[in-house]
């Protein structure tokens, strides 16, 4: 170890340098303090994992953080290794998937929506919501405004509020779900509420659910819509 230091110190390209960058990288002791006290192989393993877990854990926060249209998911909420709640489908039927994978494209700003066309195609497409071309159709539009929805969302929506009233209480709703942005975030990922709403296992398994359906119920019938007005 002592001839590796003296020799290949400042040799960016030695084996041993690599294993210096790895240590610093990952937050790991120096060379110096594990020449000194060696730790047992079980525990360096262990130290290890952890460290190489905190450290990408850390930048995919931040990464997801910086990403605008991961707005609406916790980003707290995320972790290495960890199903996200959209994801927890054990057992489920295939239509519990379908369901999942439009809410999941929903949460991570993948679901195109008019207002997405009109930036990939810089403005030469329209914003306009083509259901009711009352305004720019973005996911807070289709998800709490677009009239022509207004049937499915009043159905399915209802059943959102309805357990969180149980649950919590008016006040509560008053406080933390008082405008259509924090409605999405809520209905996108009820996670952002775990806290202020003390959402629980129960009310957590419901509102997943619930969340789900309506967001299903508002893509077939947009899908229909647009299908029948023949607009791709
Ligand atoms: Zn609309």
């Amino acid at each position: 170890m002592n001839r590796q230091i003296a020799t290949n110190f400042d040799n960016k390209k030695s084996f041993f340098s690599k294993i210096l960058n790895i240590l610093e990288l990952y937050s790991l002791p120096s060379i110096n303090i594990l020449q000194n006290s060696t730790p047992k192989k079980n525990a360096w393993k262990e130290e290890i994992n952890r460290q190489i877990h905190k450290f990408w854990n850390d930048k995919l926060k931040s990464d997801a953080f910086n990403k605008t249209s991961l707005k609406y998911v916790c980003i707290d909420n995320l972790e290495i290794g960890k199903t996200a709640h959209v994801w927890k489908l054990k057992n489920q039927p295939r239509i519990e998937i379908r369901k999942s994978i439009v809410k999941s494209r929903m949460m991570t700003g993948t679901y195109i929506l008019q207002s997405d066309k009109h930036k990939f195609t810089h403005f030469s497409t329209e914003a306009t919501c083509q259901l009711c071309h009352t305004e720019s159709e973005d996911i807070v539009h289709m998800i709490t405004t677009c009239p022509v929805l207004s049937t499915i969302r009043e159905k399915y929506f209802i059943d959102i509020k309805k357990v969180i009233l149980d649950s919590c209480g008016p006040a509560k709703w008053n406080t933390y779900c008082n405008n259509k942005m924090e409605i999405t975030r809520l209905i996108l990922d009820w996670s952002n509420f775990k806290e202020s709403l003390s959402i629980g296992m129960e009310l957590a398994e419901k509102l997943e659910q619930k969340a789900r359906n309506l967001l299903f119920q508002l893509h077939i019938k947009r899908i229909e819509i647009l299908d029948a007005r023949n607009i791709k």
